[in-house]
Protein backbone atom coordinates (compact mmCIF):
# COMPACT_ATOMS: atom_id res chain seq x y z
CA UNK A 1 0.00 0.00 0.00
CA UNK A 2 1.71 3.40 -0.49
CA UNK A 3 -0.67 6.95 -0.24
CA UNK A 4 0.04 10.40 1.26
CA UNK A 5 1.25 10.28 4.99
CA UNK A 6 1.39 13.38 7.03
CA UNK A 7 3.62 13.76 9.64
CA UNK A 8 4.03 16.24 12.48
CA UNK A 9 7.20 16.60 13.94
CA UNK A 10 9.17 15.91 10.95
CA UNK A 11 11.93 18.04 11.19
CA UNK A 12 13.96 15.63 14.05
CA UNK A 13 13.35 12.58 15.64
CA UNK A 14 10.53 9.95 15.15
CA UNK A 15 8.86 11.97 12.89
CA UNK A 16 11.74 12.54 10.86
CA UNK A 17 12.67 8.83 10.68
CA UNK A 18 9.15 7.89 10.17
CA UNK A 19 9.33 10.48 6.76
CA UNK A 20 12.21 8.74 5.70
CA UNK A 21 10.68 4.94 6.29
CA UNK A 22 7.25 5.69 4.25
CA UNK A 23 9.19 7.93 1.66
CA UNK A 24 11.77 4.76 1.21
CA UNK A 25 8.88 2.54 0.34
CA UNK A 26 7.18 4.66 -2.05
CA UNK A 27 5.02 6.80 -0.11
CA UNK A 28 4.29 10.89 -1.17
CA UNK A 29 4.94 12.56 2.46
CA UNK A 30 3.52 16.03 3.91
CA UNK A 31 6.43 17.04 6.63
CA UNK A 32 5.21 19.61 9.14
CA UNK A 33 7.68 21.44 11.35
CA UNK A 34 8.57 25.22 12.25
CA UNK A 35 12.04 24.54 11.19
CA UNK A 36 12.01 25.17 7.50
CA UNK A 37 15.69 24.70 6.50
CA UNK A 38 15.23 21.14 8.75
CA UNK A 39 12.34 20.45 6.41
CA UNK A 40 14.28 21.47 3.20
CA UNK A 41 16.82 19.55 3.96
CA UNK A 42 14.86 16.75 4.11
CA UNK A 43 13.58 17.36 0.70
CA UNK A 44 16.94 17.57 -0.73
CA UNK A 45 17.40 14.24 0.78
CA UNK A 46 13.87 12.43 -0.28
CA UNK A 47 13.24 14.42 -3.39
CA UNK A 48 9.82 15.76 -5.18
CA UNK A 49 7.60 12.88 -3.00
CA UNK A 50 8.27 15.45 0.31
CA UNK A 51 6.50 18.17 0.81
CA UNK A 52 7.73 20.54 3.10
CA UNK A 53 5.11 22.55 5.10
CA UNK A 54 6.20 25.06 7.58
CA UNK A 55 3.74 26.16 10.06
CA UNK A 56 3.52 25.91 13.90
CA UNK A 57 0.74 23.42 14.81
CA UNK A 58 -0.10 25.20 17.58
CA UNK A 59 -1.27 27.92 15.79
CA UNK A 60 -5.18 27.20 14.55
CA UNK A 61 -5.14 30.00 11.73
CA UNK A 62 -1.83 28.32 10.51
CA UNK A 63 -2.96 25.05 10.37
CA UNK A 64 -6.33 25.39 8.63
CA UNK A 65 -4.31 27.55 6.24
CA UNK A 66 -1.84 24.90 5.25
CA UNK A 67 -3.93 22.02 5.00
CA UNK A 68 -6.23 23.80 2.81
CA UNK A 69 -2.73 25.58 0.58
CA UNK A 70 -1.92 21.76 0.30
CA UNK A 71 -0.84 21.23 -3.76
CA UNK A 72 -3.42 18.53 -5.55
CA UNK A 73 -1.12 15.59 -5.31
CA UNK A 74 -0.82 15.89 -1.40
CA UNK A 75 -4.01 17.25 -0.70
CA UNK A 76 -5.79 13.79 -0.07
CA UNK A 77 -4.50 12.85 3.25
CA UNK A 78 -4.30 8.87 3.98
CA UNK A 79 -2.50 8.93 7.24
CA UNK A 80 -2.00 11.68 9.59
CA UNK A 81 0.75 10.86 12.29
CA UNK A 82 0.54 13.45 15.13
CA UNK A 83 4.34 13.43 16.11
CA UNK A 84 4.90 16.82 16.89
CA UNK A 85 5.14 17.65 20.84
CA UNK A 86 7.23 17.83 23.51
CA UNK A 87 8.00 17.85 27.50
CA UNK A 88 9.44 21.35 28.50
CA UNK A 89 10.93 21.14 32.27
CA UNK A 90 11.02 18.42 34.92
CA UNK A 91 9.96 19.98 37.77
CA UNK A 92 7.72 19.52 40.58
CA UNK A 93 4.28 20.53 39.80
CA UNK A 94 4.27 23.19 42.87
CA UNK A 95 7.67 24.61 41.26
CA UNK A 96 6.65 24.16 37.44
CA UNK A 97 7.17 26.86 34.93
CA UNK A 98 3.55 27.51 33.84
CA UNK A 99 4.96 28.96 30.66
CA UNK A 100 6.04 25.32 30.18
CA UNK A 101 2.84 23.88 31.02
CA UNK A 102 1.43 26.17 28.47
CA UNK A 103 3.99 24.67 25.79
CA UNK A 104 2.94 21.28 26.00
CA UNK A 105 -0.64 21.68 26.02
CA UNK A 106 -0.49 23.66 22.77
CA UNK A 107 1.63 21.67 21.19
CA UNK A 108 1.22 18.06 22.41
CA UNK A 109 -3.18 18.84 22.85
CA UNK A 110 -4.22 21.92 21.02
CA UNK A 111 -2.02 21.26 17.97
CA UNK A 112 -2.85 17.54 17.33
CA UNK A 113 -6.40 18.10 17.96
CA UNK A 114 -6.20 20.96 15.15
CA UNK A 115 -4.72 18.86 12.69
CA UNK A 116 -6.99 16.00 13.19
CA UNK A 117 -10.03 17.62 12.61
CA UNK A 118 -8.42 19.43 9.42
CA UNK A 119 -7.63 15.81 8.04
CA UNK A 120 -10.55 13.88 9.25
CA UNK A 121 -13.86 15.55 7.07
CA UNK A 122 -11.65 14.65 4.21
CA UNK A 123 -10.62 10.93 5.12
CA UNK A 124 -14.73 10.20 6.60
CA UNK A 125 -15.81 11.20 3.04
CA UNK A 126 -13.62 9.13 1.30
CA UNK A 127 -14.20 6.23 4.18
CA UNK A 128 -10.23 5.15 4.05
CA UNK A 129 -7.70 7.16 6.78
CA UNK A 130 -5.54 6.38 9.72
CA UNK A 131 -4.74 8.79 12.43
CA UNK A 132 -1.44 7.91 14.17
CA UNK A 133 -0.74 9.84 17.69
CA UNK A 134 2.12 9.80 19.47
CA UNK A 135 1.46 9.41 23.12
CA UNK A 136 4.18 8.19 25.23
CA UNK A 137 4.51 5.52 28.35
CA UNK A 138 3.68 8.72 30.13
CA UNK A 139 0.52 8.76 29.70
CA UNK A 140 -0.06 5.21 31.19
CA UNK A 141 2.36 5.51 34.04
CA UNK A 142 2.93 8.59 36.38
CA UNK A 143 6.44 9.66 37.79
CA UNK A 144 7.53 12.35 40.24
CA UNK A 145 8.02 15.42 37.83
CA UNK A 146 5.73 14.27 34.85
CA UNK A 147 2.38 16.12 35.88
CA UNK A 148 1.70 18.28 32.62
CA UNK A 149 3.41 15.93 30.42
CA UNK A 150 2.18 12.90 31.63
CA UNK A 151 -1.27 14.65 31.76
CA UNK A 152 -0.91 15.88 27.95
CA UNK A 153 -0.15 12.02 26.96
CA UNK A 154 -3.04 10.52 28.83
CA UNK A 155 -5.14 13.06 27.12
CA UNK A 156 -3.58 11.42 23.61
CA UNK A 157 -4.28 8.23 25.08
CA UNK A 158 -8.24 9.03 25.44
CA UNK A 159 -8.68 11.29 22.64
CA UNK A 160 -7.59 8.84 20.52
CA UNK A 161 -10.03 6.29 21.88
CA UNK A 162 -12.73 8.22 21.59
CA UNK A 163 -11.26 9.03 17.96
CA UNK A 164 -12.29 5.25 17.42
CA UNK A 165 -15.82 5.61 19.01
CA UNK A 166 -16.89 8.54 17.04
CA UNK A 167 -15.56 6.80 13.47
CA UNK A 168 -17.28 3.53 14.05
CA UNK A 169 -18.64 2.82 11.13
CA UNK A 170 -16.29 4.00 8.93
CA UNK A 171 -13.16 2.46 7.60
CA UNK A 172 -10.89 5.57 9.42
CA UNK A 173 -8.31 3.50 11.81
CA UNK A 174 -6.63 5.25 15.16
CA UNK A 175 -3.49 4.26 16.87
CA UNK A 176 -1.57 5.42 19.91
CA UNK A 177 1.78 4.84 19.76
CA UNK A 178 3.83 4.98 23.13
CA UNK A 179 7.07 5.26 23.29
CA UNK A 180 9.55 4.73 26.32
CA UNK A 181 12.48 6.55 26.15
CA UNK A 182 14.15 7.57 22.82
CA UNK A 183 17.43 9.17 21.68
CA UNK A 184 16.02 12.28 19.55
CA UNK A 185 16.17 15.86 20.27
CA UNK A 186 13.43 15.74 23.01
CA UNK A 187 15.87 15.84 26.02
CA UNK A 188 17.86 18.79 24.27
CA UNK A 189 14.55 20.10 24.27
CA UNK A 190 13.25 19.89 27.46
CA UNK A 191 16.86 20.92 29.00
CA UNK A 192 17.30 23.69 26.54
CA UNK A 193 20.03 22.32 24.71
CA UNK A 194 22.00 21.63 27.57
CA UNK A 195 24.24 18.91 26.99
CA UNK A 196 24.99 17.50 30.13
CA UNK A 197 21.71 17.80 31.26
CA UNK A 198 20.01 16.29 27.81
CA UNK A 199 22.51 13.70 27.63
CA UNK A 200 21.82 12.06 31.40
CA UNK A 201 18.44 10.40 31.05
CA UNK A 202 20.50 8.04 28.52
CA UNK A 203 23.39 7.07 30.67
CA UNK A 204 24.32 3.23 30.87
CA UNK A 205 21.31 2.20 29.21
CA UNK A 206 20.44 1.80 25.36
CA UNK A 207 17.34 3.75 24.36
CA UNK A 208 15.24 3.33 22.04
CA UNK A 209 15.82 4.55 18.27
CA UNK A 210 13.72 6.75 16.28
CA UNK A 211 13.81 3.72 14.21
CA UNK A 212 12.53 1.51 16.56
CA UNK A 213 9.21 4.01 16.60
CA UNK A 214 9.01 4.34 13.23
CA UNK A 215 9.00 0.87 12.56
CA UNK A 216 5.91 0.55 14.64
CA UNK A 217 3.89 2.87 12.81
CA UNK A 218 5.01 1.49 9.59
CA UNK A 219 3.86 -1.95 10.97
CA UNK A 220 0.36 -0.43 12.20
CA UNK A 221 -0.20 1.52 9.15
CA UNK A 222 0.44 -1.76 7.05
CA UNK A 223 -1.99 -3.84 8.65
CA UNK A 224 -5.04 -5.09 6.36
CA UNK A 225 -7.74 -2.15 6.53
CA UNK A 226 -10.28 -4.84 8.84
CA UNK A 227 -7.05 -4.63 11.58
CA UNK A 228 -6.72 -2.04 13.67
CA UNK A 229 -4.15 -1.72 16.20
CA UNK A 230 -5.42 0.64 19.25
CA UNK A 231 -2.28 0.91 21.17
CA UNK A 232 1.59 0.06 20.83
CA UNK A 233 4.14 0.28 24.05
CA UNK A 234 7.68 0.00 23.57
CA UNK A 235 9.70 -0.07 25.77
CA UNK A 236 13.67 -0.10 25.91
CA UNK A 237 14.90 -3.10 27.41
CA UNK A 238 16.49 -1.00 30.44
CA UNK A 239 14.01 0.66 31.47
CA UNK A 240 10.65 0.02 33.49
CA UNK A 241 8.20 1.86 35.98
CA UNK A 242 8.57 2.68 38.94
CA UNK A 243 7.12 0.82 42.21
CA UNK A 244 4.95 2.70 44.85
CA UNK A 245 6.60 5.51 46.83
CA UNK A 246 5.95 6.28 50.82
CA UNK A 247 7.25 8.95 52.82
CA UNK A 248 7.60 7.18 55.72
CA UNK A 249 7.11 9.33 59.17
CA UNK A 250 9.84 7.29 61.53
CA UNK A 251 12.87 5.47 60.43
CA UNK A 252 12.36 2.41 62.49
P1 LIG B 1 11.98 15.66 18.84
O1 LIG B 1 13.15 14.97 18.27
O2 LIG B 1 12.23 16.84 19.72
O3 LIG B 1 11.01 16.10 17.64
C1 LIG B 1 9.87 16.87 17.89
C2 LIG B 1 9.33 17.40 16.57
O4 LIG B 1 8.14 18.16 16.84
C3 LIG B 1 10.29 18.31 15.84
O5 LIG B 1 10.25 18.00 14.48
C4 LIG B 1 9.72 19.70 16.08
O6 LIG B 1 10.01 20.52 14.96
C5 LIG B 1 8.22 19.39 16.13
N1 LIG B 1 7.45 20.40 16.82
C6 LIG B 1 7.51 20.75 18.14
N2 LIG B 1 6.66 21.74 18.39
C7 LIG B 1 6.03 22.02 17.21
C8 LIG B 1 5.04 22.98 16.83
N3 LIG B 1 4.50 23.83 17.72
N4 LIG B 1 4.62 23.00 15.53
C9 LIG B 1 5.16 22.14 14.64
N5 LIG B 1 6.10 21.22 14.94
C10 LIG B 1 6.53 21.18 16.21
O7 LIG B 1 11.06 14.68 19.70
P2 LIG B 1 10.58 13.17 19.43
O8 LIG B 1 11.17 12.34 20.48
O9 LIG B 1 10.72 12.78 18.02
O10 LIG B 1 9.04 13.34 19.81
C11 LIG B 1 7.99 12.99 18.91
C12 LIG B 1 6.77 12.62 19.72
O11 LIG B 1 7.03 11.45 20.47
C13 LIG B 1 6.36 13.70 20.74
O12 LIG B 1 4.95 13.82 20.73
C14 LIG B 1 6.85 13.14 22.05
O13 LIG B 1 6.07 13.62 23.13
C15 LIG B 1 6.67 11.66 21.81
N6 LIG B 1 7.49 10.80 22.68
C16 LIG B 1 8.86 10.93 22.71
C17 LIG B 1 9.60 10.13 23.56
C18 LIG B 1 11.11 10.22 23.65
O14 LIG B 1 11.68 9.68 24.62
N7 LIG B 1 11.80 10.84 22.69
C19 LIG B 1 8.96 9.17 24.37
C20 LIG B 1 7.58 9.07 24.31
C21 LIG B 1 6.86 9.89 23.45
P3 LIG B 1 10.32 22.09 14.98
O15 LIG B 1 11.08 22.38 16.25
O16 LIG B 1 11.12 22.29 13.74
O17 LIG B 1 8.99 22.74 14.92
Amino acid sequence: MTGVICITGASAGIGHATAKRFCANGWRVVGVARRLDRLEALQKELGNAFYPAAFDVSDRDSVAAAFAALPPEFADIDVLVNSAGLGKGLDLAQEANLDDWDMMIQTNINGLLYCTRAVLPNMVARNHGFIVNLGSIAGEYNYKTGNVYGASKAFVKHFTQNLKADLLGTMVRVCCIEPGLTRTEFQQVRFDWNEAKSDAPYKGITPLAAEDISEAIWWVVNQPEHVTVTTVEIWPTHQANGTFSFDRQTSD
